[in-house]
């Protein structure tokens, strides 16, 4: 029996619905109705300065609208309820411990203002801003001490050597080089965990087959498939769709 086809649409409620989400969703939904799969609507509001209940209310109204129905999600119900991140705190603090039981997690300590330099040097020098993992070796003291000093650190993910491959199944196979992704954050230093590290946690309980989302997702994809990898889960099918774009060149 081929596995049955579940898919998600996961907007932050930071804003109204742009024309580009309303495509995402159709999609999503287009293929969901087509392969009698389930369409998983997923509010991803973790976020909690930018994030809105009247958004969340708002963007539910216009798929509803729209016609765009949703089989699990907010307002529906479902196995793997709750749809919204903000409930699924503990779920994520679990699957932290999981990574910081296999020592792929450390402390760090930079401030925005030494990152902001470090990118501007690297752009400087002509490469690909990344973490240099500054703060990767430092010692249990040095720890202390920094923390002694009030500084909260956020918490890094440590990103293994070797070039990473994402199968798309719109472009085909997209190589991303070894040095290109640096250990990046997958908790703010209020502790609230970041979007590549929920998005992989929620689409790996939820059993999610197919994502389906757009091209300015695809650099996150490398990050998620390391994260699957090192949590012993299996990672969906990718799929990036085109940016819409505004007479301006600018995304809708
Ligand atoms: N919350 C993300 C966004 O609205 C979802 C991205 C994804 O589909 O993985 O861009």
């Amino acid at each position: 029996m081929t596995e049955q086809v579940r898919v998600r649409f996961a907007p932050s409620p930071t804003g109204s619905l742009h024309l580009g989400n309303v495509r995402t969703a159709l999609y999503n939904w287009l293929y969901a109705r087509h392969t009698q799969g389930v369409l998983i609507l997923r509010i991803e509001d973790t976020d909690k300065e930018r994030s809105s209940e009247a958004h969340c209310e708002e963007l539910m109204e216009i798929m509803t609208w729209l016609g765009l129905k949703w089989d699990e999600g907010p307002r529906v119900g479902g196995p793997y309820a709750p749809y919204k991140q903000s409930e699924r705190t503990d779920l994520y603090e679990a699957h932290l411990e999981r990574l910081k039981a296999k020592n792929l997690v450390y402390p760090c300590y930079c401030t925005e203002e030494e990152l902001e330099l470090e990118r501007k040097r690297q752009l400087g020098r002509g490469h690909m801003p990344k973490y240099g993992g500054k703060c990767k070796n430092l010692t249990p003291e040095d720890r202390q001490k920094l923390e002694a000093e009030g500084k909260t650190p956020v918490l890094r993910f440590i990103v293994p050597p070797g070039e990473i491959t994402v199968q798309d199944e719109v472009r085909g196979e997209v190589v991303f080089p070894d040095d290109q992704i640096g250990d990046f954050v997958l908790t703010r230093s209020d502790k609230s965990p970041t979007y590549n590290f929920t998005v992989v946690v929620d689409d790996a309980l939820m059993k999610v087959t197919h994502v389906i989302r757009g091209e300015d997702h695809l650099s996150n994809t490398p990050k998620q498939i390391l994260l699957y990898k090192a949590l012993g889960y299996l990672p969906p099918k990718f799929a990036h769709l085109s940016i819409i774009k505004g007479p301006d060149g600018r995304s809708e």
